[in-house]
């Protein structure tokens, strides 16, 4: 199996087995080259390895070879590979390469292109060729997006497009057509397509990432679990493997908008963007399934997965909340991070200086938004979740809307002095967006910016732009404006509520395996559980308590524990079990605004009256177990079939269920 960062490997197909050799000595040891003398044989190695390169070489006829050529290219694994055809000549020793632009296919058969294939060269000459051909293919199949983030002398370019409703519109239209002339500038590393931005239904990501594909640029897909369950999540996933398309950026999403079929859509968030990153780290080393009933290891995927974070949050708990996040997104395995849209350059130093601090080696990109007037006011309103707009920056925007041009120019120099700044904090590239934007802007703030970051630390007061009682992670330094590498204090009250001190009580005499109470209540719910009646009438009183105390919604596998005492099933329209989304305002829930606290501030608050704050995020909470829907918790704790136990190390009990 390949690991999770993919190992190339090539194989030979041919009856001369001095071609592996040959082949061998081309790739100079950097991949291992399996050899198979005949086709069959070729066939099941190429199930075995799913090489990257498939080289043919000479078989019983010519013929031959163009049917393996056309069977290969037809196959559902071998498609994948790239194909080099060699062609010796022995009457006269010498040989040709050939590759997928030198056939061409007649009527279910190939052939060779004349006058496109080159002369036949001296067989001395075959291995360096070999060299030369197997060095083009695998710089045709890098992911350039990983490539460019792992370079360390690249500072990485991704420009955003935000497709939109209907099958035959303009606005996709753009947005390939985007895709085409960034493609061909050769400057960005990346086309990201967002997956039903705000919440609003919108074409699917994967066609048009197929066709951005085939434009001759990697896309990176937006996974929202906004809209899909895990399950449709996997799919999705399976889906874009196959399609190559190995970029993702996995989030949470945006709430759905009230813009759906007959009203607003059911929102799923069955998975978080956490357990979302598991799911996408399991699939790269292969996933383990029960196939009529057999383990099956299904191959491994070569994603890349990114995420979303926010260092633009106003209030204590939530800046809090959102680094808790990020560690635990980096543990589920991240390996990019993106931040949401702000303009405060001591935010954006937080997240670099933060992640110095971790000995984090994973690369962040940082927004770069082109903010028009219509733009910065629906920010500043709090209706684009997440991102931030400040009332001082907005009424600049609104003085240079004023202009002849309408800001467009203002709008362009402020994002490529932001370019120059996120460059110069040590960002490894920039996520460039906006409304309408044509590749010429693109163009204007890479080049401008690149010119201007020789002198960031100029522009940094530019971006100034706090937030009223505005909490940051580290204290100012007054002579540069940033940040001194010293954490700031944090001083927002904690949190007592009575039902958490109860519930906390109740928690350690009761719930904790070690406690006096926790065996023989084992028994009895043994026992109640063994009788369907009393399982029944448990379950009634369960609900009942629970439901006064905590808003319970019967999920039957319990995060209250995770959450200190909180129901995120309930309190939380997203359902996050391990630390906050990305889209709380001030405190407040992004669905709920001056009306409800975001259930991570208040899990924060509570467990600060502990100094216990520092636990979130530090495991990893599954997503709920929808088996064990509308049964009691309780049972299921105290019989070790819920994620609860199984942390605590609860042996499942015998069942004796009637
Ligand atoms: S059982 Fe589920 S729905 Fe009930 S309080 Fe616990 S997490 Fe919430």
């Amino acid at each position: 199996m390949k690991p999770a960062d993919q190992t190339r490997n090539l194989l030979v197909i041919s009856h001369e087995p001095e071609l592996a050799d040959q082949t061998r000595r081309a790739a100079g040891g950097t991949m291992p080259v399996a050899y198979a003398a005949t086709a069959d044989e070729g066939f099941n190695r190429i199930k075995e390895l799913r090489p990257d390169i498939i080289i043919l070489g000479p078989l019983n006829s010519p013929v031959e070879v163009l049917r393996l050529y056309r069977e290969l290219r037809e196959g559902w694994i071998s498609h994948h590979a790239s194909l080099l055809i060699v062609d010796l000549n022995a009457a006269d020793n010498t040989h040709r390469i050939l590759s997928d632009e030198n056939l061409t296919m007649k009527i279910g058969e190939y052939e060779f292109q004349r006058g496109l294939v080159g002369a036949f060269q001296p067989a001395a000459e075959l291995v360096p060729a070999l060299q030369k051909s197997i060095a083009k293919k695998l710089y045709q199949r890098q992911n350039r997006l990983r490539a460019s983030m792992l370079n360390p002398d690249k500072f990485c370019l991704v420009w955003e497009q935000i497709p939109g409703p209907g099958a035959f519109e303009l606005r996709q239209e753009m947005v390939l057509g985007n895709a085409r002339v960034a493609a061909r500038s050769g400057m960005v590393d990346a086309i990201s397509i967002t997956d039903n931005p705000g919440g609003n239904p919108a074409i699917a990501t994967d066609i048009l990432c197929a066709e951005i594909k085939k434009a001759g640029i990697d896309p990176l897909v937006h996974v929202a679990f906004r809209d899909r369950s895990r399950n449709q999540a996997e799919s999705l996933l399976f889906q874009l493997a196959a399609l190559d398309i190995n970029n993702v950026l996995i989030l949470t999403g945006d709430y759905p908008a009230s813009l759906g079929f007959k009203g607003r859509s059911k929102p799923v968030f069955d998975l978080d963007s956490v357990n979302g990153l598991r799911l996408v780290a399991e699939m790269n080393l292969g996933l383990e399934r029960d196939i009529l009933r057999k383990p099956v290891r299904l191959a491994p995927t070569n994603f890349f997965a990114g995420v979303a974070f926010s260092p633009f949050k106003q209030m204590e708990a939530e800046v809090m909340g959102q680094f808790y996040k990020l560690g635990a997104k980096i543990e589920a395995g991240a390996d990019f991070v993106i931040t949401q849209v702000g303009y405060d350059a001591r935010k954006l130093q937080e997240l670099q200086m933060w992640l110095k601090a971790r000995k984090a080696k994973i690369p962040a990109l940082a927004a770069v938004y082109v903010l028009s007037y219509p733009v910065a006011k629906a920010m500043h309103e709090n209706n684009i979740p997440g991102c931030v707009v400040t009332e001082k920056l907005l009424s600049g925007i609104a003085a240079e809307s004023e202009s002849k041009d309408k800001g467009k120019q203002a709008r362009l120099d402020r994002a490529a002095r932001m370019f120059a700044v996120v460059k110069g904090l040590g960002y490894k590239g920039a996520y460039i967006s906006g409304q309408g934007l044509p590749f010429e802007s693109v163009e204007y703030i890479v080049e401008k910016g690149n010119e201007l970051s020789a002198n960031w630390m100029d522009l940094t007061r530019e971006f100034d732009y706090p937030q009223g009682n505005g909490f940051y992670f580290f204290e100012r330094d007054a002579e540069t404006g940033l940040n001194r590498e010293v954490p700031a204090p944090r001083i927002q009250p904690p949190t007592r509520p009575p039902v958490f001190l109860l519930s906390k009580v109740i928690h350690t005499a009761v719930f904790e395996p070690g406690s006096p109470l926790f065996g023989p209540l084992r028994r009895l719910m043994q026992l109640i559980d063994s009788s369907p009646l009393a399982r029944k009438l448990f379950h009634w009183v369960e609900r009942w308590s629970k439901g006064g105390l905590y808003a319970c919604r019967d999920c039957g596998d319990c995060a209250l524990f995770d959450t200190a005492y909180l129901c995120p099933v309930s309190q939380c329209p997203k359902d996050q079990r391990n630390a906050p989304c990305g889209g709380s305002f001030h405190g407040w829930c992004e669905v709920y605004p001056e009306e409800k606290l975001c259930i991570w501030v208040r899990a924060y608050l509570r467990l600060k009256s502990q100094h216990r704050e520092d636990e979130i995020g530090k495991y990893l909470v599954p997503p709920c177990n929808w088996e064990l829907y509308q049964s009691s918790s309780w049972i299921n704790y105290f019989l070790g079939r819920d994620h609860s136990s199984r942390r605590r190390g609860i042996r499942p009990a015998h069942s004796k269920k009637s």
